[in-house]
C-alpha cells in the first residue's frame, strides 16, 4: 500500500458535473442545499481508475508530480477521492496529504452567501469536516501524520487540533513539500507550520494524473497589487508552453471535453510585469489547439481575464474568440472582478488594476472592457466588493450607478456582491473585519440589491446555454427543472433585503431543505394560492417571499 495519500473533501474532489460554476452552489449553507442536489449534481463522486484517482483536483494533481520530480514513486504516492480512504489506507500508511479551498466557509462567496442567507455551516464546511472525521478515525488506527496545504490554510490557524491536523503547509509545494515529506517519513521532528518557498517556472514539473475538467495552469501570481487579494503576494510567473501543452495533451487524452486554463488573467500569459504580450497569449491558444485537436477538443477556455487588460490586447481577445469559434449560443463565462464603482475605493485599495490608466478612469475601463467582451462573445460574471472599511455612502452610490451605466450598455452577464473577506497573507488582514449586513449603511444594501437583480435577470436569459454544458442528462434535466423554482426564491429573497433585511437574521435561519420533506413543503409552499400571504404587501410577491422561506 502506498506511503503516501493525497486527496481533498467532497466540495472539491468532483467534477462539478462538468461545469465549474455549479461549485460554487458548495458555498451554501448546507441547510440551503438538498443532499441529493449536492451529491447527484453539484459534487458527484469522482471515479478510480485502476485504485487511483481517474482525475484530482489540479492542485493535488501537482503536488502528487512535485514528489514524484522529487524521487518518490508511483507506488509510494496514490491520489483518492475521499470515499476511497479506507481502501488505501494502512498500515504502510505514513501520510496524508489534504488539499483545502474553503475548509471552514470563510472564503468570500461562502462568507457572502452565509451573512445574506441567515448563517450556518457552508456544504464547503460539513465536507471538509466530513472528511477530517474520516481521517481522524483513520489516523487513530494507524499512527500517520496528516499535513494540510492549499489556499484555504489560512481558515485554519489556531484550528489545528480541532481536526486532527500535524501540519498546516502554506505557499507552493513544489521546492518544499517533498523535503518536508521526506523528513516525515525519516522520523524527524516537523514545525506546526511550514512555508513553501516560490518554484522558478522551470521547476515546476508537469502533472501525471488528470485534473478536473481539463484545467491546466498557466500562471501564477499577479502583479496588479490589489490589497484584498492574495494571489498578488506571489511573484507573477508564466508557466513554460512545453508544460502547458504535456499537461494539456493529458488531459485531453484522458477524455476531458475542454482544456481550462487556470489563471488569474489569461491576457498576462507572457507578460514582464504589467507589460503584455500578445503575440505569447496568441501562440498560448494557437498551440495548445493544435495539441487537443487531435484528440477532439475544441475548446480552450480560462478562469479570469482583466478588464484593464482585456482593452490593452484587443487582437488577443478578438483571437480567443476566433480559436474558440464562439457564438451568442456558444459564449464564454469568465470571472473578472470589477471591485467598486467608486475611483476613490479604486485608488486606495486596487490602484494598479486600471493600468495603464488611472484610477479616475475606472468608470470607463469597466464599461468599455465589459462591451469589448460582449461584443467578442465573453459574457462574464463581474464581482465586486461590499465592505471596504472606509467605504463612504457615495462609494456605494457611485457602484450602483455603475451598474445602471452597464444594464444602459445592454451587458451581458452577472454583477455580483462580494462581502470583503480579510484573506490571511492579504494587505488588508488585520486592518478589516468579515463584513455583515447589520454593519453597512443602506446604500451598501442598495448596491447589493442592484448587483443581484441585474444577475437574476441575466440567469434568466442565459441558463439555457449554461445547462446545456452539464455532462449528465438526469443531472441536466433535474438543474432545468429546479432552475425556475430557484430563481424565484431569489426575486423573493432579494425583495427581502431590499424592504425588510431584519428577516434575514430573524427568519432565514429557519429555513431548512437539506432533507426532502424540507424540500417538498418549500416546493409546495410555492405553489399555494395567494391567501397564504400575510397581506401587508403587494400579494404575489409575498407568497412567493413565504415559499422562500419555507
Ligand atoms: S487584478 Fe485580480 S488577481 Fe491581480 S491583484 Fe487584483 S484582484 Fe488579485
Amino acid at each position: 500500500m502506498p506511503r503516501i495519500v493525497l486527496t481533498a473533501d467532497r466540495a472539491l474532489f468532483t467534477d462539478f458535473s462538468g461545469l465549474d460554476a455549479l461549485g460554487f452552489g458548495l458555498c451554501l449553507p448546507v441547510r440551503l442545499m438538498p443532499s441529493f442536489v449536492e451529491y447527484r449534481i453539484l459534487a458527484p463522486r469522482a471515479p478510480l481508475r485502476g485504485g487511483r484517482a481517474a482525475y484530482a483536483p489540479y492542485a493535488l494533481a501537482k503536488v502528487e508530480a512535485s514528489l514524484l520530480a522529487a524521487g518518490f514513486t508511483r507506488d509510494e504516492v496514490v491520489i483518492v477521492p475521499p470515499e476511497h480512504l479506507d481502501d488505501v489506507i494502512d498500515e504502510d500508511t505514513e501520510l496524508v496529504g489534504v488539499h483545502v479551498v474553503d475548509p471552514r466557509g470563510l472564503a468570500p462567496v461562502s462568507w457572502t452567501l452565509r451573512v445574506m442567507t441567515g448563517g450556518g455551516e457552508t456544504c464547503t464546511a460539513h465536507e471538509f469536516r466530513r472528511l477530517m472525521e474520516r481521517v481522524s478515525r483513520l489516523k487513530r488506527r494507524y499512527h500517520f501524520k496528516v499535513v494540510v496545504g492549499g489556499p484555504g490554510v489560512w481558515q485554519l490557524r489556531g484550528h489545528t487540533g480541532e481536526y486532527g491536523i500535524d501540519v498546516l503547509y502554506e505557499g507552493e509545494a513544489e521546492v518544499d513539500f517533498p523535503l518536508l515529506v521526506k523528513k516525515i517519513l525519516d522520523g524527524e521532528e516537523t514545525p506546526g507550520i511550514v512555508v513553501g518557498r516560490l518554484a522558478n517556472p522551470e521547476e515546476i514539473p508537469p502533472i501525471v494524473t488528470p485534473s478536473r475538467n481539463g484545467h491546466v495552469q498557466i500562471t501564477r501570481g499577479c502583479p496588479r497589487g490589489c490589497q484584498f487579494c492574495k494571489p498578488t503576494t506571489f511573484i507573477f510567473r508564466s508557466i513554460p508552453l512545453e508544460t502547458i501543452l504535456r499537461e494539456a495533451e493529458l488531459n485531453a487524452r484522458a477524455g476531458a471535453p475542454e482544456i481550462n486554463f487556470v489563471t488569474e488573467d489569461v491576457l498576462l500569459y507572457g507578460a514582464k510585469g504589467l507589460h503584455l504580450n500578445e503575440d505569447a497569449v496568441k501562440r498560448l491558444f494557437d498551440e495548445t489547439m493544435r495539441v487537443v485537436r487531435r484528440y477532439g477538443v475544441s475548446k480552450v477556455t480560462f478562469s479570469h481575464v482583466t478588464l484593464s487588460s482585456a482593452l490593452v490586447l484587443k487582437g488577443a481577445v478578438r483571437h480567443i474568440s476566433e480559436v474558440n469559434n464562439l457564438s451568442e449560443g456558444d459564449p464564454l463565462f469568465p470571472q473578472v472582478g470589477f471591485e467598486s464603482g467608486s475611483p476613490r475605493i479604486v485608488a486606495r485599495y486596487f490602484r494598479g488594476k486600471p493600468y495603464p490608466w488611472k484610477p479616475e478612469d475606472w468608470p470607463w475601463i469597466v464599461v468599455e472592457g465589459s462591451k469589448l467582451l460582449n461584443d467578442n462573445y465573453w459574457y462574464p460574471c463581474l464581482t465586486y466588493i461590499v465592505g471596504f472599511p472606509d467605504a463612504t455612502p457615495d462609494d456605494y452610490v457611485k457602484t450602483v450607478e455603475l451598474i445602471d451605466r452597464l444594464r444602459d450598455e445592454g451587458f451581458k452577464g452577472w454583477v455580483f456582491p462580494l462581502l470583503l473577506i480579510p484573506i490571511g497573507g492579504t494587505r488588508v488582514e488585520g486592518k478589516a473585519g468579515f463584513a455583515t449586513l447589520e454593519k453597512l449603511p443602506p446604500e451598501a444594501l442598495d448596491a447589493i440589491v442592484a448587483g443581484w437583480e441585474y444577475s437574476i435577470e441575466f440567469s434568466e436569459r442565459i441558463y439555457p446555454v449554461l445547462v446545456s454544458k452539464i455532462k449528465n442528462p438526469l443531472a441536466r434535466r433535474i438543474v432545468d427543472l429546479l432552475i425556475d423554482k430557484a430563481l424565484n426564491a431569489m426575486r423573493a429573497w432579494v425583495r427581502t433585503i431590499r424592504t425588510e433585511p431584519e428577516r434575514v437574521a430573524t427568519d432565514y435561519p429557519k429555513v431548512n431543505i437539506r432533507n426532502l420533506r424540507g424540500l417538498l413543503s418549500t416546493l409546495l409552499a410555492s405553489s399555494l394560492p395567494v391567501r397564504r400571504s400575510r397581506g401587508h404587501r403587494c400579494q404575489a410577491g409575498h407568497v412567493e417571499e413565504e415559499a422562500a422561506l419555507a
